[in-house]
């Protein structure tokens, strides 16, 4: 009897050892992989956080995240979609004029960039820094893929471009975080200094909450001694510490 149950558990281990293989490929994309020359993060002993508002602009959201920006004077840094900026000029300006930062989000904002062609890739890119630099008259040299969605083959075509790819620490919304409080606790319990913190303003028609969230983000983390910046303090040679 004992011995079977010996006999037992050996079958359960081998068959545990033949299966982790096949685990494998599941359990990646939840720890997360690091491009290297992608940044994920500010490199700073200093308690400074880059707020970034992706695909905007957005008629209603992004002039009351600008609001509360100026209310508790912040910059941040706005990935905008080129056709969004075709869309709505004044706001986009309104952006610019009011001291933040403007950087490149594609010019449609595809869904998964890798299943583009390389032509495919370099129209969404160029298109949409176009589209920024006539309406916002900024060129930052910024870009975040839709979805952070990147391969080998991206990086080093947007690398030849010189541009700066940019992801983040923490994204505030996540199905586990789906109320701007919890939005904004997820953001403030992963607050160092250098993170960068993604937020939304546009595509969806709930990014009230990232409106929420941005006021108590900033509220809490100004009590705590963080000062904002724009994706402007990123350094050349920033590596990637770690996965997002
Ligand atoms: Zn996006």
């Amino acid at each position: 009897m004992k011995s079977l149950t010996k006999a037992n558990l050996f079958l359960k281990i081998i068959l545990l050892v033949l299966l982790l293989p096949l685990a494998v490929p599941v359990l990646i994309p939840k720890v997360g992989l690091a491009y290297s020359g992608v940044n994920y993060e500010l490199i700073s002993k200093e308690k400074i956080i880059a707020l970034t508002f992706d695909d905007g602009p957005h008629p209603i959201y992004t002039p009351q995240i600008l609001d509360i920006l100026d209310e508790y004077q912040v910059k941040a840094t706005f990935f905008m979609i080129g056709s969004c900026m075709e869309e709505y000029p004044g706001i986009v300006k309104e952006v610019a004029g009011r001291g933040h930062l403007i950087a490149n989000h594609t010019y449609t904002h595809p869904d998964n960039l890798r299943k583009l062609s390389p032509e495919e890739l370099k129209w969404e890119i160029d298109q949409c820094q176009q589209s920024m630099q006539r309406i916002s008259g900024q060129n930052n040299y910024l870009f975040r893929p839709p979805r952070g969605i990147l391969n080998r083959e991206i990086i080093k075509i947007l690398q030849e471009k010189g541009y700066t790819i940019v992801l983040w620490g923490v994204c505030a919304y996540q199905r586990e975080a789906p109320t701007p409080e919890m939005m904004a606790t997820r953001a403030i319990n992963r607050a160092h200094p250098g993170q960068i913190v993604l937020l939304h303003d546009g595509r969806t028609d709930f990014r009230w909450k990232d409106v929420a969230a941005t006021r108590l983000i900033v509220e809490n983390l100004s009590q705590q001694g963080y000062r904002f910046v724009t994706l402007e303090e990123l350094k050349p040679g920033n590596k990637p510490v770690r996965p997002y």
